[in-house]
C-alpha cells in the first residue's frame, strides 16, 4: 500500500500533521522517528526509581492560543500547574524573573514597586535600539543585575556572549516591578495528567497512522512508496549541508535520583554563575506525582550532540533564509517544526504551526482546523 504522507519525526509538529491527516483529511501516513520512542523532545517515561522524568529536559505546557489548548485537550486532561523558578545568586535562591523581592532580597532593602522601577530606571543604561540578547536586560535593569542573573547562564547555555544573541532569547523572560514570582504568565498553565507521551499514543491512535520507530528519513524514503513528505528534522540535514551547517545548541541531561521525596522548593533552580550547569529541575513539582524517591536532571550545555535549540543570530537566521528558499522549492516536501524551520519555538508554537501547515496543504479554511473531533471513548482514560 503506498502512503498519501511519509512524516518523518515523531514530535509535536509530525505528531499533530500525523493526526489531523488522518483524521479529518481520511490520509494513509507512515509517521517514522529515528528514535525508539514517539513525543519527540517532549517524551516523559518512568524512571528505574518509578519516578516520571522529561527525557529530554523540563517541558512545561503553556500558551495563550485557546485554539492550541482546545486541540490538544482532545488527547489529554490536565493537571494545573505554575511553573516557579529560583537562581542561585550570591549563596541565595531568589526568584526569577527578576521581581521586587528578587531585588529586596538580593540587598537586604524593602522597596515598594514604585521604588524598584525607581531602582531599574537609575541602573538601566538604555540603548537607542535593542538588538541583541544584553541589550534587553541592560536596558531595562541594569549592568549588575545583568551580570549576576543573564550573562553567565547565556554564555554556559549559547557558548558566546549575550552581545552576540538576537534579542528574542533573553527577552523570552521579563522583568516584574510586582511580587508575581511565576515563570509564565499564559491563560493556560496545565501539564498532561498522564504525561506527555501518553498524550501522544492517544493523539497517533488511528488506523490510518502507522508508526516506524528506529528509522531513518534516509534508509526509508526509498524504500516504501508515499506520495509527499513532512519533514520535521533538521533542514539543513535534509539537503546534506550544500550551504554549510546551521548551528544548534545541545545539552546533555545527567539524572539522579535520591531516596527521599524532595530536594527542591521549586521545580527548577538556575546556576547562572558557579556551577557548570545551568539548571536543575525537580519533576515531581511538574508532575504531582506521590513517591517516596524523586529524581532531579542537571543541565550541562555543549556544542555537539543531538540539535536541541537553534541559535538566535543575524548569521544564522540569513543561513537558514537559504534554505528555506531551497524548501520552498522542493515540490512535495514540506518543513516544520523547531528544527525544520530552525525557529527557537514552544510546544505550543510548534502545534499552531503544525495546524497552519495542515490548513495550507489541504486548503481547508484555518477556523476548521482544530475544531474538536470526538475522540472514541476508547482512547479517553
Ligand atoms: P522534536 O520534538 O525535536 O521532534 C523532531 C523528531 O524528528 C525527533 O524525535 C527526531 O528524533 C526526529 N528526527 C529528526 N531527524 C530525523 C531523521 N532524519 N529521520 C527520522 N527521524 C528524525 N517547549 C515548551 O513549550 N515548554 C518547555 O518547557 C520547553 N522546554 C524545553 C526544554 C528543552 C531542554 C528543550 C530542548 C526544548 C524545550 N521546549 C519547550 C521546546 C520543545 O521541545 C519543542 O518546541 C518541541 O519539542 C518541538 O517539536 P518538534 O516536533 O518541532 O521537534
Ligand atoms: N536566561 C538567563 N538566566 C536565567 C534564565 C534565562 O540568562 O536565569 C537567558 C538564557 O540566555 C536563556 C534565555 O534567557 O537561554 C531564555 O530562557 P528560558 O528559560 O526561556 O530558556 P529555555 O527554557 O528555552 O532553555
Amino acid at each position: 500500500m503506498a502512503f498519501d504522507y511519509l512524516i518523518v519525526g515523531a514530535g509535536f509538529s509530525g505528531s499533530v500533521l500525523a493526526e489531523r491527516l488522518a483524521r479529518v483529511a481520511g490520509k494513509r501516513i507512515l509517521l517514522i522517528d529515528k528514535r525508539p520512542h514517539i513525543a519527540g523532545n517532549a517524551y516523559d517515561h518512568f524512571d528505574e526509581a518509578g519516578v516520571q522524568v522529561h527525557k529530554y529536559g523540563p517541558h512545561i505546557f503553556h500558551t495563550n492560543s485557546k485554539e492550541v489548548f482546545d486541540y490538544l485537550s482532545q488527547f489529554t486532561e490536565w493537571r494545573p500547574y505554575q511553573h516557579r523558578v529560583k537562581a542561585s545568586v550570591d549563596g541565595q535562591l531568589l526568584p526569577i524573573p527578576i521581581n521586587l523581592d528578587t531585588v529586596n532580597g538580593l540587598y537586604g532593602l524593602s522597596m515598594s514597586s514604585y521604588d524598584v522601577e525607581s531602582f531599574f530606571n537609575a541602573a538601566a543604561e538604555r540603548v537607542e535600539q535593542v538588538k541583541t540578547s544584553e541589550d534587553v536586560i541592560v536596558n531595562r535593569v541594569g549592568r549588575e543585575l545583568y551580570e549576576k542573573f543573564f550573562r553567565n547562564y547565556t554564555r554556559k547555555q549559547w557558548g558566546m556572549d549575550p552581545s552576540e544573541l538576537d534579542a528574542q532569547v533573553t527577552a523570552r523572560v521579563p522583568v516584574r516591578t510586582n511580587r508575581d514570582d511565576r515563570y509564565f504568565t499564559d491563560t493556560y498553565q496545565v501539564m498532561p495528567r498522564r504525561g506527555y507521551t501518553r498524550m501522544f499514543e492517544r493523539m497517533i491512535d488511528h488506523p490510518n497512522i502507522k508508526v516506524l520507530l528506529n528509522t531513518t528519513y534516509a534508509e526509508i524514503v526509498d524504500e516504501i512508496a508515499h506520495a509527499e513528505v513532512i519533514y520535521t528534522g533538521p533542514v539543513d540535514e535534509y539537503f546534506d549541508y550544500c550551504y554549510g551547517k546551521l548551528p544548534y545548541r545541545s545539552l546533555r541531561f545527567e539524572f539522579e535520583t535520591f531516596d527521599t521525596p524532595q530536594v527542591q522548593p521549586v521545580a527548577v533552580i538556575n546556576y547562572p554563575n558557579e556551577q557548570p550547569y545551568t539548571r536543575v529541575t525537580e519533576f515531581k513539582h511538574l508532575t504531582g506525582q506521590v513517591h517516596a524517591k524523586t529524581t532531579v536532571v542537571y543541565e550541562y550545555p555543549q556544542a555537539e550532540g543531538d540539535p536541541y535549540y537553534p541559535v538566535p543570530r543575524p548569521e544564522n537566521t540569513a543561513l537558514y533564509q537559504q534554505y528555506k528558499a531551497l524548501a520552498d522549492a522542493t515540490a512535495g516536501v514540506h518543513f516544520v517544526g523547531r528544527l525544520g524551520t530552525y525557529k527557537y519555538y514552544n510546544m505550543d508554537q510548534v502545534t499552531a504551526q503544525a495546524l497552519t501547515l495542515f490548513a495550507r496543504i489541504t486548503g481547508r479554511p484555518r477556523a476548521e482546523i482544530s475544531a474538536a473531533v470526538p475522540v472514541p471513548a476508547t482512547v479517553r482514560s
